[in-house]
């Protein structure tokens, strides 16, 4: 009799952010490539009904099945969500292993390969433990997964002294292929300084020497986007595989159809690239002071605008603002961001710079206004500003009034940032056809998984 072959792949998602939701794009696309495999997507119970649960991802083939992991917090916390996320980091190594022996048991032996998160640090000691392959998936760009990576270089060839980097904002991270536009201010938290939350920075800190050790590296960006750091990568990793960007190979077509504040609707009405999008992503609002002065200077430039803002910072807006705008602004508290951007009556993205939403915004060819907060935005905006040159940055970092303005005449009068972004996206698309290099990586990568 043959001997029963290895029949799933244990998928591990980080349930924070927007990471799930991309990683289940990856899975989606191997999963109906291989119809045979079962895919048991490993998550939190929240983080698996945001994802599983919306209409717009309910297309989930069937061989992909979400599992719950014990998100570590505490039945009778009532504490912040950072809080919860501490609970969720102390104690995720314990809870995946468990989550994932829970439902495999002796069947374990039966894995076929890993796809992780990159976060999740720890997914390669479990792939070696079986001797299977491990996919390390990153949900962010090349630059940052490049400051992660080099954390310890980095650490090792600037030393800080008591007044860590203040008067040194400006120096150059310029000893690592393909930053040498990147400003140490431009770093995320926890690489050099600013360690925020000591939890968050140790993972990251431990993920940097467990990427040589993955089968493959990949990531939702294009070859074609940041030539020298990929190419750095090659020679650190067994592969680096570019997929995306995953705005064009996503395979969820029902996700084109939720538009539930008629977004799409009041743009077909708008004329063509005079449109403001503005929009901070999932976890990010601005402080009500720089809510109201990025207010002030749409308002004051007489601009349309379509703002997706949670509903609790409406009332944050200067008093008026709403009325006064009403005939050229629609604010929504969600909207079909991709569909939105792709739109041709959107002109200019205001962004906080998540990766995602750099991917969509080059995808659609719509230059970007850049405000980041936190983390990776800092050095995704840099990289849109000053190397890839399609958007600019506000003026100190925050908004003001005047800044808003500024930001706005200058993309609007100047073709320049269009054209750059517009050629980007052809190269984008390029990559994602019949012979370009995502699709050849999505082959490469299918072979690894789902080959027998
Ligand atoms: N998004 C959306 N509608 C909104 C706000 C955000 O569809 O009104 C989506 C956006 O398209 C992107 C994601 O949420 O895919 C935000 O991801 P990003 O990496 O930009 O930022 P994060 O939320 O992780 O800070």
């Amino acid at each position: 009799m043959a001997s029963k072959k290895p029949n799933h792949v244990v998928v591990m998602a980080f349930p924070y952010g927007t990471h799930s939701i991309p990683l289940l794009n990856l899975v989606r696309r191997l999963a109906i490539q291989s119809p045979t495999l079962t895919f048991s997507f490993f998550s939190t119970s929240k983080s698996n009904q945001s994802v599983f649960g919306t209409s717009s991802n309910n297309n989930v083939p069937s061989n992909i099945k979400p599992y719950d992991v014990d998100d570590g917090v505490p039945k009778d916390f009532t504490g912040p969500p950072k809080a919860e996320i501490n609970f969720f980091l102390k104690s995720m190594v314990q809870n995946y292993r468990n989550g994932i022996h829970s439902v495999y048991g002796d069947e374990m032996k039966m894995t076929k390969c890993f796809i992780c998160d990159s976060f999740l640090y720890f997914g390669s000691d479990m792939a070696d433990e079986l001797g299977v392959p491990l996919i390390s998936f990153w949900t962010a760009g090349p630059c940052s997964l490049s400051t992660n990576f080099y954390t310890d270089l980095i650490r090792q060839s600037i030393t800080l002294g008591p007044n860590g980097i203040d008067g040194r904002e400006e120096e150059l991270i310029d000893f690592i292929p393909g930053l040498s536009l990147i400003r140490i201010k431009d770093l995320q938290e926890g690489v050099l300084y600013g360690c925020l939350d000591p939890e968050f920075s140790l993972m990251m800190h431990k993920m940097g020497p467990t990427l040589p050790r993955a089968t493959a590296v990949t990531m939702n960006s294009f070859a074609e986007l940041d030539l020298p750091i990929l190419e750095d990568f090659k020679c650190k990793f067994q592969k680096c595989l570019t997929l995306g960007p995953f705005t064009l190979t996503s395979q969820n077509p029902s996700h084109a159809h939720d538009d539930p504040n008629g977004c799409l609707t009041w743009l077909d009405k708008q004329t063509p690239t005079s449109v403001v999008y503005i929009s901070f992503g999932t976890v990010t609002t601005p402080p009500p002071c720089e809510l109201a002065a990025l207010a002030e200077g749409l308002e004051e430039s007489g601009v349309p605008f379509l703002w997706s803002l949670k509903e609790y910072s409406v009332s944050q807006l200067p008093n008026g603002f709403l009325e006064r705008t009403s005939k050229r602004g629609c604010i929504v508290p969600w909207t079909p961001q991709q569909q939105v951007l792709g739109h041709n009556a959107v002109g200019v993205f205001v962004t906080h710079c998540g990766w995602n939403s750099v991917m969509e915004s080059i995808t659609a060819g719509v230059p970007m206004i850049c405000r980041p907060f936190f983390g990776d935005q800092r050095i995704n905006c840099r990289m849109v500003s000053d190397v890839w040159g399609i958007g600019t940055r506000i003026k100190d970092g925050v908004f003001t009034k005047a800044g808003t303005m500024k930001c706005l005449d200058m993309i609007f009068s100047k073709d320049k940032l269009r054209e750059k972004v517009g050629a980007l996206r052809g190269l984008a698309k390029h990559a994602v056809g019949p012979k370009g290099s995502s699709t050849k990586n999505f082959i490469t990568l299918a072979e690894i998984v789902c080959k027998d």
